[in-house]
């Protein structure tokens, strides 16, 4: 080992933001190569690179039981290997993990969502032990995306401009990390909750096109009123149609969270924000006071579940300068409800109302739950004794071997500097 070359440097390299990559470069295990933005490993990052890829195989084969495989990084060539030793050997031959290039896959295939989800804190449980000694604040977060039932972002928090970062938040009472598109699973309370249903009625608003002139113009606090996104959604088969989304006006729509509702509602089909035209055509000349009270039957709509049960909300009148106060859930809109919130900071935390607060996260890798028809993967199948058996659930993962590397180097220069 003393003939290893470990080039230790006290010069940052130059033009890097990667706390990571400047730990790691600093500390003699690799260079990078900012002109192709290759990190190229030394024999010390070698070496830690190939050891946490050791760990992983060990500790998902100990645990939830994901057999070792070489597939030379093909999903095609691992469904072979389940399909051909799933008839003889059963539930062992439908888990397997496999690694190249520096990424870390697993593969899994299920009876049903339930076993997939169990397999799939098995395995958070079991690459967070693999980790426990070089990276204790690895993070699970929940993420919404299209085409998986449930999906985890493996996540270390870093600084802005780091590799793969991405916002998130953290909650400065109980310390639970989310992402922007995390699932808003809260027990709040509904808006206006004890209050007595008040009558729709039609208020003159002029001018007050934004939420916060309409606040000012009423003096009303923000979450009782109602944002209106509408989007055009043109379906494979070519029909387009208005879609009304709604939110506390406290809150913002997340894009990627409406874009996986529409795709389990209306598989294949794209969105956009509609043109004022397409707007008019459905619901007349409403110059953007839209309401979900007396929305007309062609236009489709979904309401974030922070909406539910709350009452006396102020929406739209469908009329130009007209506002309804009054509007309460069930009685005067129930359009069926969908996670849709975007997480920002301030917002109160899911899990116990705490603040969140902005952090930036290096995403890792992600897992994810799902069903294979519906993304569009063969569902694995084979006929023994019993006739027809099918694995329909799946769970896929891909963690980037080099991005927790980079978060290592970082937390041991974070130490240091301590
Ligand atoms: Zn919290």
């Amino acid at each position: 080992m003393s003939d290893t070359f470990v080039p230790v440097t006290k010069n940052p390299p130059a033009k890097v933001k990667d706390p990571g990559i400047i730990a790691l470069v600093m500390a003699g295990a690799g260079v990078y190569n900012a002109k192709n933005a290759e990190l190229l490993l030394l024999p010390e990052g070698r070496s830690l690179l190939s050891q946490l890829r050791e760990s992983f195989f060990a500790s998902l084969l100990s645990g939830p039981g994901f057999q070792p495989s070489d597939c030379m990084d093909s999903e095609t060539a691992v469904y072979s290997l389940a399909e051909r030793y799933v008839r003889e050997c059963g539930d062992r031959a439908l888990l397997w993990s496999q690694s190249q290039n520096r990424l870390f896959r697993m593969h899994g295939w299920f009876s049903d969502f339930k076993a997939a989800g169990g397999s799939a804190a098995e395995s958070m449980a079991a690459l967070k032990n693999a980790l426990s000694a070089q990276l204790k604040d690895v993070s699970f977060v929940t993420k919404i995306v299209p085409k998986k039932e449930r999906t985890w972002m493996i996540a270390a928090e870093t600084e802005k401009g780091a590799e793969r970062a991405e916002a998130g938040y953290r909650c400065a009472s109980c310390g639970e990390i989310f992402c922007a598109d995390s699932r808003f699973e809260s027990k709040e309370a509904p808006v206006n909750a004890g209050a007595a249903a008040e009558p729709v009625t039609d208020v003159h608003t002029p001018g007050t096109h934004t939420i916060q002139l309409l606040c000012e113009y009423l003096n009303i606090p923000i979450e009782t009123t109602l944002k209106a996104m509408l989007y055009t959604v043109e379906s494979p088969g070519g029909g387009k149609k208005l879609l009304f989304a709604m939110i506390r006006g406290d809150r913002d729509i997340s894009v990627s969270k409406l874009s996986a509702w529409l795709e389990a509602n209306d598989p294949g089909a794209t969105f956009r924000r509609a043109e004022t035209a397409e707007i008019v055509e459905s619901f007349g000349e409403v110059a953007g006071f839209c309401g979900p009270v007396g929305v007309p039957d062609n236009v489709q709509m979904v309401a974030d579940v922070s909406l539910k049960d709350g009452k006396n909300f102020v929406v739209g009148g469908n009329r130009p300068d007209y506002h309804r106060t009054g509007c309460c859930w069930g009685r005067d809109f129930e359009p069926p409800l969908a996670d849709l919130a975007l997480f920002h900071e301030g917002l109160p935390c899911p899990s116990c109302g705490g603040k969140l607060e902005e952090t930036w996260l290096r995403n890792l890798g992600e897992i994810g739950v799902y069903q294979a028809g519906a993304a569009g993967e063969t569902t694995l199948s084979c006929r023994d004794r019993d006739g027809l058996r099918e694995w329909p659930y799946r769970l896929s993962a891909a963690i980037s071997l080099e991005s927790v590397l980079l978060s290592i180097f970082e937390r041991r220069m974070q130490k240091t500097a301590v």
